[in-house]
């Protein structure tokens, strides 16, 4: 890696190993949880410097959340083209040229790749390219300078998880490399049904590839409400995806022509490919955060609720803290650090009150407690559900999708879950979440109208019967 250089902006400043500027923040990683923290300080009037060693943007924008829903969107039109006669319109999928859909997808990233480093030069921050590494709480190192701060922000990331025995490479991949494959495989294993998993293998299905996912736990999508992942199986199940539930995997071996993947009850399954998605590791080796005494935790950082770590003045955020690995938490706690240093007293963020979304065919959606964690919280007598079937709903019906909204509510209280099965019910999270960080009661949100025919009037009917006064529902 090179030391601070030739950046891609403006302006560098370079600083002088003698004399080391003294910033306000020093930021070392440039993805969402730190690029966020360094345009709202610098937004602010703190002094910013901020260390990347790759490209701005991070793996969410680069590697992550952005490819994969280019990907996604290729896809539901593939999906659209094939099944159109369903619709009495009569075109006809010819084929899924890679390249034209990695130029979509590449352009799309190259766009707001482009419009962020605008942003960080614009806000005059100082961007050294390289890999930094902390020295002292208040200095990090990139190649041969050392950049200072009053305060230091830990936001290096997480990198692919692999497991023992499992080398990556040839036919044995992970996101990174699936996100840049030039052609569509004809028969894939995507070992872990976890969010990563399973958007591949819609993907990859509706490419038209035989996909087959193997998860160790019980279900697909194991953190998500139970009732979520028996509909997505289901759905899986009509769209052909294979999936071996409760099963753990034991060895792969690979070939010139195949790959084989042996499970622990003796099975072997065998494909041109296969995705290693069993989750993301921290990536915090060899940055010197334990030779300067931060306290760590199997690799990962260990920060209180105001995102300070045990070594004062060193903050941490994004995947490298313990919690949900997702780019909206990162930028929300990038943020809170940014006010938090301008003196602004934010109020800290609840982990339950993230929204989370997978954004396979169809989309699983949800925010605040599952009914499972809720009865946990308040007792069994504590808790009200209701379940609205998404085929009382116009638009739906429209699209032809199947699904429903779960609702989960404290007794008599505001609602503290939101569950979600179907097709684009990703963009019915934004009330969703309103919702429950409100900590709206069903009988308020009953009352506000939603436009028809929209899903989400899905949302308003199911506060609707939450709150006794059901419209389309069936008994
Ligand atoms: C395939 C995939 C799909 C995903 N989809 C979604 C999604 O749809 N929605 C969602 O919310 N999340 C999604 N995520 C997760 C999301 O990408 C991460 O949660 C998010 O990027 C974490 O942000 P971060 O700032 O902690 O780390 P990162 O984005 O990983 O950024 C860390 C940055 O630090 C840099 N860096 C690391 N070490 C050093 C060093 N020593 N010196 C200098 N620079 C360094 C890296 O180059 C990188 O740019 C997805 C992830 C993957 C892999």
């Amino acid at each position: 890696m090179n030391g601070p250089s030739t950046t891609p902006f403006k302006e560098p400043i370079v600083s002088d190993p003698q004399n080391p500027p003294v910033h306000d923040l020093v930021v070392l990683g440039g993805g969402s949880g730190g690029y966020a923290a360094a345009l709202r300080a610098a937004e602010l009037g703190l002094s910013v410097a901020l260390v990347e060693r790759d490209k701005v943007g991070g793996t969410c924008l680069h590697r992550g959340c952005i490819p994969t829903k280019a990907l996604l969107h290729a896809a539901e039109l593939a999906d659209a083209a094939r099944e159109s006669s369903r619709f009495g319109v009569n075109a006809h999928l010819e084929s899924v040229d890679m390249a034209g859909v990695n130029k979509y997808k590449d352009g799309v990233v190259a766009r707001l790749h482009k419009g962020l480093q605008g942003l960080i030069s614009s806000r005059k921050i100082t961007y050294l390219e390289g890999e930094g590494r902390l020295v002292a709480p208040d200095t990090v190192q990139v190649g041969s300078t050392r950049v200072t701060g009053r305060s230091v922000l830990l936001a290096t990331g997480s990198n692919s998880r692999s497991l023992p025995g499992l080398t990556i490479g040839g036919r044995i991949i992970t996101s990174d490399q699936a996100l840049g494959l030039d052609r569509v495989p004809e028969k894939v294993i995507v070992l872990g049904g976890g969010v990563i998993g399973v958007e591949f293998a819609s993907v990859w299905r509706s490419f038209g590839a035989e996909v087959t996912i193997v998860e160790a736990l019980d279900r697909l999508v194991p953190m998500e409400e139970a009732a979520c992942s028996k509909a997505l199986e289901r759905a899986f199940r009509r769209r052909g995806i294979a999936f071996r539930t409760g099963v753990r995997f034991s060895q792969a071996e690979q070939s010139s022509h195949d790959v084989a993947v042996t499970l622990e009850n003796g099975q072997t399954l065998r494909a041109d490919l296969l995705l290693v998605a069993v989750g993301r590791g921290p990536n915090t080796a060899g940055f010197g955060y334990e030779q300067v005494g931060i306290a760590m935790d199997r690799g990962f950082v260990l920060a209180d609720e105001r995102l300070r770590t045990n070594v004062p003045g060193v903050f941490a955020v994004g995947d490298i803290v313990p919690g949900m690995q997702l780019a909206h938490r990162g930028f929300a706690q990038g943020i809170f650090v940014a006010e938090e240093l301008a003196g602004l007293s934010p109020v800290p963020l609840v982990e339950s009150g993230i929204p989370r979304v997978t954004y396979c065919e169809p989309e699983v959606a949800s925010v605040g407690l599952t009914e499972a964690a809720a009865r946990k919280q308040h007792g069994d007598d504590g808790v009200q559900t209701v379940e609205y079937n998404l085929g009382g709903n116009g638009k739906s019906q429209i699209l032809g999708t199947t699904g429903f909204v779960k609702l989960v509510r404290q007794k008599d209280g505001p609602v503290v879950g939101v569950h979600m099965v179907g097709s684009r019910v990703g963009e019915l999270i934004g009330e969703s979440q309103l919702i429950v960080n409100w900590e709206a009661f069903p009988e308020e949100v009953a009352q506000l109208i939603h436009a028809h025919p929209t899903q989400n009037e899905a949302l308003g009917e199911a506060h609707l019967a939450l709150a006794g006064k059901p419209l389309h529902t069936h008994g």
